[in-house]
This record gives structure tokens, sequence and C-alpha cells, in this order.
């Protein structure tokens, strides 16, 4: 199996895994991107996977649909055009002989979903998860509550240690420096920090993430630790419940430069 990570626009990644053969693509804005992979790697496109509704993930679901014919599937309670198979939490997608698991995981959009395979790379566990995780970070609070997302992101976070998340953009230097400025003494931090920006200094991506690392990194999975508790009062003295915790340090990060 291969997972490749398609950029598009400014800073996303519309994620291809296939087995020579065979392939499925994640959040396809942008049909041209992907046509010139498939055609690139002389691949068939069985399967189209969306996360949620924002154009930067569904531009080119029609276009690709009609020039692959490939299968679409999308959020159950989204704008996302017909024909589309609509999922809800614990429905599977079958593709290149594998199987995702649908989790429901609002924050970022009110029907946002990802999509878990446990063997989906190689035999290690796969995610993809949109705009919900990201690298050090997570998604804005567009249309769910502080509560909803960090429901989302302790789903996503009790997943296996060697889950390879595959998240939708390319955040993740910029999310780094808002999780050193919360996060300091995290030395598992300052080392990934390094591995990060050398990565991009190269133009390589910083993605997949192994969700071990994340857990030891990102500080919005971290609201429980008292090191985070302890910064994000900082910003909002009344923090104390995680929810709370996670409220502040999103509404921080909003107004960090
Ligand atoms: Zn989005
Ligand atoms: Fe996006």
């Amino acid at each position: 199996m291969k997972l490749i990570p398609l950029p598009a626009f400014t800073d996303n990644y519309l994620w291809l895994l296939h087995d020579e053969h065979q392939a499925l693509v994640v959040d396809p804005g942008d049909a041209q991107t992907v046509l010139q992979a498939l055609q690139r790697l002389d691949l068939r496109l069985e399967a189209i996977l969306v996360t949620h509704h924002h154009a930067d993930h569904t531009g080119g679901v029609d276009a690709l649909r009609e020039a692959t014919g490939a299968a679409v599937y999308g959020p159950a309670r989204e704008p996302v055009s017909e024909p589309v198979h609509r999922m809800n939490q614990g429905d599977r997608v079958r593709a290149l002989g594998l199987e995702f698991v649908v989790m429901d995981v609002p924050g970022h959009t009110a029907g946002h979903i990802a999509y878990y395979s446990d063997a989906g790379f190689d035999g290690a566990p796969l995610l993809f998860c949109g705009d919900t995780l990201f690298s050090a970070g997570c998604g804005r609070l567009f249309e769910g509550t502080p509560a909803q997302m960090l429901a989302s992101l302790d789903a996503l976070a009790a997943l296996p240690a060697d889950t390879w998340v595959c998240c939708a953009h390319e955040y993740t230097l910029g999310n780094l420096a808002f999780a050193c400025a919360v996060d300091p003494a995290n030395e598992a931090l300052h080392n990934y920090a390094v591995t990060a920006r050398e990565r991009r200094a190269t133009q390589q991506p910083t993605l997949p993430s192994p969700l071990r690392l994340e857990r030891q990194i990102n500080p919005f999975l971290r609201t429980r630790e008292e090191a985070i508790i302890h910064a994000a009062q900082g910003f909002d003295p009344t923090a104390s419940e995680a929810a709370e915790v996670f409220a502040a340090l999103r509404t921080w990060k909003n107004e960090f430069r």
C-alpha cells in the first residue's frame, strides 16, 4: 500500500491511498490534482471519502465522480452532492480490500466524520481525520462547541498509539509555535519542532503523524495535564474543567501570532 499526500491550494493535502492498481482519495478539494496523480501512477479510482462539507475538501468530488465512476462516501448530515453514500458513526466503507469504520467527530463542522482502518497502511492503523485533529493542533470551531470538539479529539486520541494520522492541512509549524508557547517545558515537543522545521525546509510533508507523538506533544490532546491547565489559566483564570481548558486554548490559539 502507498500513502501519498497530494498538495493542493496553499496548504491542503488530498490523501491518496493505493495498491498499485486501485486507489482511494480523501477530501478531494481539487479534481485536477487527483486526476493527474491517477494518470501518472496508472491507477483506477475506486472510492472518494469526504470528511466534511467545506469547499477545500469537496470542490473536486463532482468532476472526479464523473471522470472515474468512483463511489462517494460522505457525512450523513452535511451538504455533499448526490449520489453519495451517507455515513454515520459505526458505518463501514470497504475499498482496496480494506475496511474503514466511520467515527462522528463534530466540532469543526456539525457533521464532521473521520475514517479509521485498523490495518489500513501495510498492517498499521490509519486515520483520515479531515480538519479535526492536526499535528500539534486541532481544527477551528466553526459549527460545534468546545465540549463537542474535545469529545471528538478524545475519541481519536483513544485509537491505537501506532495509528498514522492523516490530517487535511499542513499547519504543523504554526501549530508548533503555539504549542511551544503553551507547553515550554515539553522536551518531546521541542525535539519534534526541530524535526518538523527540517522537513518543511526541504518541502517534505510533516504528515502522516503517529498518534503516539500527538499524545505527547499536542496541547489539545493534553487538556487534563497539569502543565496545560496551568498555561490555559494564564489566558483564562476561570478554566478548570477539561472542556474549559480546551475552550481557553482554542480561543488563545485563534489570537496567537
Ligand atoms: Zn474545513
Ligand atoms: Fe480544510
